[in-house]
């Protein structure tokens, strides 16, 4: 696994995890899963109330935080996911998958 993009900071916020005491074993996985949603349900709320973005940015950070968190737990290479992703993401045709392009 390479330590650099998404898997360097991945390492990084699963070593603070663990120094603030917050475990990531397979038995949270849902639990993390939720957390996910708590987090995206907060910057919709957020901007719902007219917060500022920074704010509303906050909460899609704390998000990111939560998914590499998860990521950590899964043992999964974040980086060589991402890459190939995106590699399958620009061979697919302008607007994919939208019926009307709305
Ligand atoms: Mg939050």
């Amino acid at each position: 696994m390479e330590t650099e993009g998404i898997n360097k900071m991945m390492m990084e916020v699963r070593e603070m995890a663990d120094a603030k005491g917050f475990s990531a074993g397979e038995e949270r996985i849902w639990e993390m899963l939720a957390l996910i949603h708590t987090e995206v349900s907060e910057a919709t709320d957020a901007y719902k109330k007219g917060a500022d973005l920074d704010k509303v940015g906050e909460e899609l950070i704390d998000a990111i935080i939560r998914i590499l968190h998860l990521l950590s737990a899964m043992g999964v290479d974040a980086e060589e996911l991402y890459q190939k992703k995106m590699e399958k993401n620009w061979s697919r045709p302008h607007r994919f998958n939208t019926v009307r392009g709305g």
